[in-house]
């Protein structure tokens, strides 16, 4: 199964272009079996798409759903996932696993730390990524507090050092993924996760991630 683990939708993401239904298309005719749709969550993100952390939280997830649904009838099977920023700095993490309950308190999540969110994370079985942790404006995360790292991220408008990432990953034994950070038609599955295990939903996708049952390509 080829598998992308990070793309945006403009519903959500505010530098995001496309929708759902456009991302849904794309991944589908680039011949993808699953796309994992991983929207900023962050406070910058909440002031400019919605009112209150309510109105953010339910936006973000009824997105989703919808995506979801239009994803069966495409035959594309959409899951989701957060590109959580905390306030402390312009770090992102691409978190896997975590639910619409876990984080209904938005502003709480935004205002922790990865030393905290960490932990919870480990205790809660959500897997914790650091996403291109050497682009410029990034800072260095305690590999104690990750699961893993983003060794090979290919937005075509940064540089995110996936060489340093990548022997970074090696030197403290993180879990290594990979994705295109699509936010437009030419970022459209640049990369992408490929597994023999057969992904059926987010338990699947979790257990994959979790074992390294998958190759970046
Ligand atoms: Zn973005
Ligand atoms: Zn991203």
């Amino acid at each position: 199964m080829k598998i992308e683990l990070h793309a945006h939708s403009r519903e959500v993401s505010p530098c995001g272009y496309l929708s759902v239904e456009e991302l849904i298309r794309l991944y589908k005719e680039a011949g993808f079996d699953a796309l994992v749709i991983a929207n900023h969550f962050s406070r910058k993100a909440m002031a400019e798409k919605s009112e209150t952390p309510e109105a953010f939280h339910a936006l973000f997830h009824q997105t989703l759903r919808r995506a979801e649904r239009l994803g069966r009838e495409a035959g594309l099977l959409i899951l989701g996932a957060y590109e959580l920023r905390f306030d402390l700095n312009d770090n992102d993490y691409l978190v896997y696993g975590m639910t619409e309950e876990q984080c209904r308190d938005c502003e709480a999540l935004f205002s922790s730390t990865p030393e905290k969110f960490g932990r919870f994370a480990r205790e809660n079985g959500i897997l914790f990524y650091q996403a291109h942790p050497f682009r410029n404006h990034m800072t260095v995360t305690a590999p104690e507090h990750l699961f893993g790292i983003e060794v090979r991220n290919t937005h075509p408008r940064h540089d995110s050092r996936n060489d340093i990432a990548l022997t970074w990953a090696e030197k403290f034994g993180l879990h290594q993924i990979g994705g295109s950070d699509c936010h437009r038609v030419q970022d459209v599955g640049t990369t992408a996760a490929e597994t023999e295990y057969e992904v059926k939903n987010s338990a699947d996708l979790l257990h994959v991630l979790k074992n390294d049952l998958y190759k970046i390509v």
